[in-house]
């Protein structure tokens, strides 16, 4: 206990013979609307003023990320390519180009249960109103899923679709990459301590003075507050996706907003997945896969990835954790 304090009461110490400016201290804004979703960032500042604008500077950033990529808003980059992909190829921005990409490889990684063409069926189903498509509907669409319909050329940086029909929706990673984004504007701006986090996505710089940041993992089936373990983090992201999110129930069966590309329909072999790993778009994009391979199937894969982590509760509520936190419990 004594030593545990020795090691916390020196870097202050140390800050304080450095002549720290008096007013040091953690700074937090909690913002509603943009992705449809909650965006929080918390910085370390001894600036008030540059923190407010650092934290500005984030949001503006995370709107830029939802003008490019929305399918709400029909003028989105990503709307654009939806509406014309199919005919001939199209000249997109290197950010775009390299998001596609990107989503490719966890296609491949994850045994194509990770798949932006899901929109192409995707779009049948719309979550608040309660609409999804009938069969009829779902096996006219699904040939048009699978992430090899989309033909990207790095020379030109462009894409194309394979045929007609195809749908992009990069949802899956959009608030992963958007926390990525206010990462680099943060660290930017030279600040070394802090957490952003965009729904279910969150990354964190630096640590908490000697203690990490504790992070909760939500239980699927109880009240938002209540978790069913904290995680202690460094320099990491988290990334959870649940049942609970965007859902409706008709005649007891539970439709959600991920979807299987192999059958169109909605992906339930989980309540919920916890991916932990260095990026929030990588822990945003893997978070998919166990509600369709399922718990073990998807375990095998993430155990397979040197930097990532995760842990599944499973449909009858019970938990499994990732060799590396096995390890360490
Ligand atoms: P959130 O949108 O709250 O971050 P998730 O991280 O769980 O929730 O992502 C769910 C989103 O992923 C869906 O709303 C949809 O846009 C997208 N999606 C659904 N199914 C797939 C899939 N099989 N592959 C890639 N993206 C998907
Ligand atoms: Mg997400």
């Amino acid at each position: 206990m004594k030593d545990h304090f020795k090691i916390r009461a020196m870097p202050l110490l140390l800050l304080l013979a450095a002549g720290l400016p008096a007013h040091a201290e953690w700074v937090r804004r909690v913002t509603d609307g943009i992705m449809g979703t909650r965006i929080t960032v918390e910085l370390w500042s001894d600036d008030r003023e540059k923190a407010d604008q650092a934290i500005d500077a984030v949001l503006d950033e995370m709107r830029h990320v939802d003008e490019t990529m929305s399918t709400y808003k029909p003028t989105s980059e990503v709307s654009l390519v939806n509406a014309g992909a199919a005919a001939a190829p199209m000249h997109i921005t290197k950010e775009l180009f390299d998001l596609l990409t990107t989503a490719k490889e966890y296609s491949v990684i994850t045994d194509g249960a990770f798949d932006i063409t899901y929109a192409s069926v995707g779009y049948l189903y719309d979550f608040r109103k309660h609409v999804r498509p009938d069969e009829t509907q779902i096996d006219k669409a699904l040939p048009a899923v699978d992430y090899r319909h989309l033909l990207l050329d790095p020379k030109q940086q462009t894409v194309r679709f394979s045929q007609q029909g195809v749908r992009i929706d990069l949802g899956g990673i959009a608030k992963g990459y958007s926390v990525d984004r206010g990462i680099d504007v943060l660290k930017a701006r030279g600040i070394t301590r802090a957490y952003v986090s965009a729904g279910g996505d969150s990354r964190i710089i630096g640590d908490r003075f000697g203690k990490p940041w504790m992070v909760g993992i939500r239980d699927p089936r109880k009240e938002a507050g209540e978790v069913i373990t904290r995680i202690p983090l460094v320099d990491a992201a988290i990334s959870t996706s649940g049942d609970y999110e965007r859902y409706f129930e008709e005649d007891g069966v539970r439709y959600h907003h991920i979807i299987d590309p192999r059958t169109g329909h909605s992906a339930s072999k989980v309540r919920s997945a916890t991916i932990i790993g260095p990026y929030a778009i990588r822990t945003d994009g893997l978070s998919k896969t166990a509600f369709v391979l399922g718990p073990d199937e998807a375990m095998k894969i993430y155990n397979q990835l040197d930097d990532i982590d995760a842990i599944i509760v499973k449909l009858d509520g019970t938990v499994i954790y990732s060799k590396g936190i096995e390890r360490a419990r």
